[in-house]
């Protein structure tokens, strides 16, 4: 094996979201070279980036100058195809794998894989036309919810079915693509696990923490968690079984629903850096975005303790209906940390921004983020 990728080096990122920028930041900050890669131009990511390169995914001859262009390649959403991570990978690590991000980019794959190993998943059934729509709640009862087998995220190509009547517009809703129908999950709460793996092996966690979302799309993470402690070494038991048998390099975030009898179940995975793991930035010794650079380098990894509870809040376009924030009410909480994406236009549902709220427990710190954003949305 080769040796590190060191500070000074060059790290490309694929895709130039929210994500990638705070990675870039986390790597300018050490000294990398970053390059991005995405078909936009002047994105959050190209606004840190040293270089953005504005290229289709499908475009492989520009995948391959860029990967030509840096010592790696990593990428801050999983929609990715394979034949860009297999193009980008003919010059320079790709790290998590392509096999990583072909699993976790299709729900059935991703199921079916966990449930081949045993994990714990919602009950689920692959969907192909109506019939099997309607054989499929005769198994599982309603409600239940049907989702894209692919390219779905934040809720998005996600019908709920209240009652067998609804099967049909439900499936034409999903416009006759290959689905994926669960249980409905009367859960108790929702919480995550983001944890890194290194290229010698090693895992570490950032903790278990909770989720609250609103319209399916997260909303409030708080950290250390709500939950016992015996979900919690549960859920990162759980955690660190899947980067070590998807044989990941990098960050992976696994989401949980809790049922009311407390037991666990995979929503879903996603490899990279996750919403519920911003707190980081702010509250951690190592951030997320950090210790994906560091893992993806081949560098060892960093601490990961959590220096006081946190809870972050999305800023979603919704929050401009009245014209831009007022900042500066935000900010005169003084525990609060403001995070602006660099997005020109705000869409409501698109992530604009975050709020981290620091305090003595993760419930006083979520009421801290709350009432920040109601400051500064002017509610
Ligand atoms: P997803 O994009 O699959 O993570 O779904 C987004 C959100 O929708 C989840 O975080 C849950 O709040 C809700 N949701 C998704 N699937 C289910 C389910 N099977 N049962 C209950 N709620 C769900």
């Amino acid at each position: 094996m080769s040796g590190p990728i060191l500070p000074g080096q060059t790290v490309g990122v694929l895709g130039s979201g929210q994500l990638g920028r705070m990675f870039a930041i986390a790597a300018r900050r050490m000294g990398y070279r970053v390059h991005t890669l995405s078909p936009d131009s002047d994105t959050p990511t190209g606004q840190v980036a040293d270089v953005e390169v504005s290229a289709a995914y499908d475009d492989l001859d520009a995948v391959r100058r860029f990967a030509q262009s840096v010592d790696v390649v990593t990428f801050e959403f999983e929609n990715v195809l394979s034949a860009t991570a297999a193009a980008a990978a003919e010059w320079v690590p790709v790290r998590p794998s392509g096999e990583v991000l072909h699993i976790t980019q299709h729900r059935l794959r991703e199921k079916t894989f966990l449930a081949s190993k045993g994990f714990p998943v919602t009950p689920f059934a692959h969907v192909l036309n109506a019939d099997e729509l309607r054989a499929a709640l005769d198994k599982f009862g309603c409600p239940a919810v049907l989702k894209t087998a692919g390219w779905g995220y934040d809720g998005k190509g996600q019908v709920k079915i209240a009652s067998h009547d609804q099967a049909a517009s439900a499936w034409q809703q999903l416009n006759g693509s290959e689905a994926v129908l669960e249980a409905f999950v009367d859960f108790e709460q929702e919480c995550s696990v983001v944890a890194a793996r290194g290229v010698d092996g090693a895992v570490v966690d950032f903790g278990v923490v909770t989720n609250r979302h609103a319209n399916h799309i997260l909303d409030v993470t708080i950290a250390p968690g709500l939950v016992s402690p015996k979900v919690a070494s549960e859920a990162i038991a759980i955690a660190h079984a899947v980067l070590e048998t998807l044989d990941v390099v990098g960050v992976l975030c696994v989401e949980f629903f809790v049922s009311r009898d407390q037991r666990l179940m995979i929503n879903e995975l996603a490899p990279r850096p996750h919403n519920s793991g911003h707190f980081s930035f702010d509250a951690s010794v190592t951030s997320q975005f950090e210790q994906q650079l560091r893992a993806i380098c081949g560098l060892p990894l960093g601490s990961t303790e959590l220096l006081r509870p946190a809870a972050m809040a999305n800023l979603l376009g919704d929050g401009w209906s009245q014209g831009e924030p007022d900042w500066a009410a935000a900010c005169a909480l003084p525990n609060v940390k403001l995070h602006l994406y660099g997005k020109a236009e705000a869409r409501p549902g698109r992530k604009m921004g975050h709020l981290t709220a620091l305090a003595d427990t993760p419930q006083a710190a979520e009421q801290m983020v709350v009432e920040a954003r109601r400051r500064a949305f002017r509610l």
